[in-house]
């Protein structure tokens, strides 16, 4: 009780799997007593790409724009856009934060690399040398948790889509723990369109099932042998 979660959203449709295991989230947190914030992406119309306008007022170099530069210059004035500074509110203030999306092309749909991409700013999320375990997010906890279309089998080593660790290499260490983040194993849901209505309500519950003991929890060990051996 007490802590608080955000959960980055990423679905079109509230009926879709992603909705569901949103709302699953939702519900256990509240019932612990934990707040819950949710960017919901789609329904925010969440800017994916990086430009200029997300500096707002006079640029540091307006005649060799650097996307990077600026963002951490614009942080530490705060002048980042509202809509970015209202995000790195959000996760300031988050315990835990959840990474709810169906995967695309062994990655984060457009949209929600897009947040990482503007959210996830130098000054903000790290800097030089706070990165990894002294990233500047090291006092919270990241999950991903996320559907594919692919089955468990085809996401194995001999699978043909190979182990699914390898594709979570940049989502959790390039990305998370890059920032700090304490990474918490992910929760995957694989192939909810292919499987029947009683598997997908099996996935459901363990969901809420392992989110009622997440805060005891243990980070993985997020290191090349984690993913790679
Ligand atoms: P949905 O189709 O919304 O849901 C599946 C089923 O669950 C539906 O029948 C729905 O009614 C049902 N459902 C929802 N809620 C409940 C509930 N409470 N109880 C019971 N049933 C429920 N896949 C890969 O494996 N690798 C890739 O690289 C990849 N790249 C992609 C790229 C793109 C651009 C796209 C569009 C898809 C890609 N996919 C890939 C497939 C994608 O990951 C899956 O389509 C997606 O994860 C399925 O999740 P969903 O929430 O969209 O499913
Ligand atoms: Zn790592």
């Amino acid at each position: 009780a007490g802590k608080k979660v955000l959960i980055v959203y990423a679905h079109q449709e509230p009926k879709s799997m992603n909705g569901s295991l949103k709302n699953v989230a939702v519900d256990v947190f509240q019932k612990q007593g934990c707040s819950v914030d949710i960017s919901d992406l789609y329904s925010m119309n969440f800017i994916a790409a990086a430009t200029r306008n997300d500096i707002t007022g006079e640029l540091c170099n307006p005649q060799h724009f650097r996307y990077g530069a600026e963002t951490m210059e614009a942080f530490k004035k705060g002048v980042l856009c509202e809509e970015i500074i209202k995000e790195q509110k959000k996760v300031q203030e988050a315990d835990l934060v959840i990474f709810q999306f169906p995967l695309y092309w062994f990655s984060f749909p457009a949209i929600m690399k897009g947040w990482i991409d503007r959210v996830f700013v130098q000054g903000f999320a790290f800097d030089f040398p706070s990165i990894y375990y002294n990233g500047l997010l090291k006092e919270k906890l990241a999950i991903l948790s996320f559907t594919t279309g692919g089955t468990e089998e085809m996401f194995s080593k001999n699978g043909v889509s190979g182990d699914i660790r390898y594709l979570l290499w940049p989502m959790q260490h390039g990305i998370m723990h890059f920032c700090g983040f304490k990474v918490l194993a992910p929760q995957i849901s694989y192939a909810p369109e292919y499987t029947g209505d009683k598997e997908r309500k099996d996935m459901l519950l363990s969901w809420a099932k392992r989110l009622e003991t997440i805060w005891e929890e243990q980070p993985i060990e997020c290191t090349p042998p984690w993913y790679f051996q």
